[in-house]
């Protein structure tokens, strides 16, 4: 399987890590949205949302609790932050690897999208 998020975890690819652990590997997005802005993915390969079930939905509990760590480590869990899934094409996900952006360190407008 040809998988860009598959290799970075294997390192195949360059990546900026930024934490990892059994579950979880995040690493900075190359096109940064905001002064903080990591990408959390399983490492497992879950091609998007619509594809987390029973078997594999721990990994995504565990990301959340590797976001709280890192927004701390990096000092903006105060502060606050943005989690964003972009889910299929209308949802604009371009890696077909379960991925969560957390933009941090500034404050963020609302809404992200145009009606
Ligand atoms: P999405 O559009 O939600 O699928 O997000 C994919 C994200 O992956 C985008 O924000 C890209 O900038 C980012 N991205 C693509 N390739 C890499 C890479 N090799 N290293 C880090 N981030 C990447
Ligand atoms: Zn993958």
């Amino acid at each position: 399987m040809d998988c860009l998020f598959c290799k970075v975890i294997k390192g195949e690819i360059p990546s900026e890590k930024v934490y990892e652990d059994e579950f979880v590997y995040a690493f900075n997005d190359i096109s940064p949205e905001a002064i903080h802005h990591i990408l959390f993915i399983p490492k497992v390969h879950i091609s998007s949302a619509n594809d987390i079930d029973q078997e594999n939905v721990d990994y995504v509990s565990k990301i959340f609790l590797a976001i709280k760590k890192v927004a701390e480590k990096l000092e903006f869990a105060d502060s606050g932050y943005r989690i964003v899934n972009n889910c299929g094409q209308d949802g604009g996900q371009t890696v077909e690897h379960l991925h969560f952006h957390v933009l941090g360190g500034q404050s963020l407008g609302w809404p992200p999208y145009h009606k």
